[in-house]
């Protein structure tokens, strides 16, 4: 139910404070839109932490340009380059940090405008990281500026970090900062991730790749009966899948609000699946040799809730491969982690959450919805390197968008969320003298 916000003077200020402030929040997004950083391969680092150093230092802040060297994907080629900046208040408090990645994805086909273009029409900025999450970015730069132009008084810090490699799973970046201790001084963490502008987005399930290797005996094709062929094994481990792991995922159901609906209960992709020889490459006339495969892969992306323990999830694999193995001649496998990532969720009663839920009825007279976020992001790295729990993702943008051609961000949804995010500096480094 919307209700008309009721703000007290000093809200109202910070608020008429942001709007005033549109056009140069399009232009912030333009700009940061124009600067391609493409990951992979990861271009433009630099370039995107030395525009931010400059948007930032003139505003106050003290900036740290921090490179992951040796982390994932770092070279001299294409250095994982991050910034830092921080301002600090008039007299000791918390401190409030907004992190945003300036990675963006491939562009793809499809696109009607140019996606490095940062063009605006129709109230919307289009670009490639337009929603994933530029605009998010600038919103939150924004909200800092005119929170600081507004209340001089205040205590405590802000921190705004533009981070590498979230698409990429974060190590070239949040992963980093938080290794190198960047997260012990901070109290509050928000993501602008694209979440859309009346959602707070608690947390994410977790994640665990496997890749998954049954083995055969390779002999000559034209006599597989003197071979023994790993594909055919592997067709029986996707036959048990089918028979009983994922009717068994549809049955988990989550009490997370997971968004949207279909993913409110364990999943899993087959990611790859690779036997025998490798495929003959498209500009080779010759034909491929006859030959049992003695090898067959599969790589799975298993996600799953917080209700579920990794060890099951584990076990669950490890099941399925048991059972084909109890009734299949010869069958033999083996099984190699890749990569996990716990699931996390940030309370209800978190302060973070309570102030940012408060800024949004105030800002939209309307109470947020809370959602979990199908796959990770960077969270996962406050949470657990970082040991940060108070960390939630809010941001303009519209979730459905990320990645996508045209991809763009509502110019109305960024100022409501820099106006929440003004607000919510508000509340949590006002001066207790404020109102
Ligand atoms: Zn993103």
């Amino acid at each position: 139910m919307t209700q008309t916000p009721q703000l007290t003077d000093l809200q109202a200020k910070i608020s008429a404070e942001v709007e005033a402030r549109r056009d140069d929040l399009i232009a912030l997004t333009q700009e940061l839109i124009r600067i391609p950083t493409l990951n992979p391969p990861g271009e433009n680092y630099r370039e995107i932490c030395e525009y931010l150093d400059r948007r930032l230092k003139a505003s106050g802040f003290e900036t740290q340009l921090v490179r992951a060297v040796g982390a994932p994907g770092d070279s001299e080629v294409y250095p994982r380059w991050n910034i830092v900046a921080r301002r600090e208040g008039a007299r000791a408090g918390e401190c409030v940090h907004f992190n945003s990645h300036i990675d963006v994805v491939d562009v793809g086909k499809g696109w009607t405008t140019d996606p490095f273009g940062g063009e605006l029409k129709d109230g919307k900025v289009y670009g490639r990281g337009a929603c994933d999450m530029k605009g998010g970015l600038a919103a939150s730069i924004v909200a800092a500026e005119a929170f600081l132009a507004v209340v001089p008084d205040w205590q405590g810090a802000i921190e705004i970090s533009g981070t590498a490699d979230e698409e990429s799973g974060g190590f070239g970046g949040v992963a980093y900062l938080a290794e190198q201790g960047f997260y012990q001084k901070v109290d509050h963490v928000i993501i602008p991730e694209p979440l859309n502008v009346d959602r707070i987005c608690l947390g994410h399930r977790g994640v665990w790749w496997a890749e998954i290797e049954t083995h055969g005996e390779i002999a000559h094709g034209s006599m597989p009966f003197l071979g023994d062929c790993a594909v055919r094994h592997m067709g029986a481990v996707l036959h048990e899948m089918e028979a009983t792991l994922f009717p068994a995922l549809a049955q988990k159901r989550t009490d997370m609000p997971v968004v949207p609906e279909g993913a409110k209960q364990s999943t899993l992709n087959i990611n790859s699946l690779h036997g025998g020889q490798e495929e003959i490459p498209s500009d080779s006339t010759g034909l491929p040799s006859p030959v049992v495969p003695d090898s067959a892969r599969m790589v799975i992306d298993r996600r799953f809730l917080i209700e579920e323990d990794i060890d099951e999830v584990q076990a669950e694999i490890r099941d399925v491969l048991e059972r084909v193995k109890a009734g299949r001649a010869g069958f033999d496998y083996g099984i190699r982690e890749m990569h996990r990532v716990l699931p996390t969720m940030t309370e209800r009663d978190a302060p973070v959450v309570t102030t940012v839920t408060e800024a949004i009825r105030q800002t939209l007279g309307k109470d947020p919805s809370y959602v979990v976020s199908p796959g990770t992001y960077d969270q996962k790295h406050i949470d657990r390197i970082g040991k940060l729990k108070n960390c939630v993702a809010y941001g303009p943008g519209i979730l459905d968008l990320a990645h996508k051609p045209d991809e763009y961000v509502g110019v109305d949804d960024m100022v409501a969320s820099a106006q929440v995010m003004a607000l919510s500096l508000l509340s949590l480094l006002g001066s207790p003298q404020s109102p």
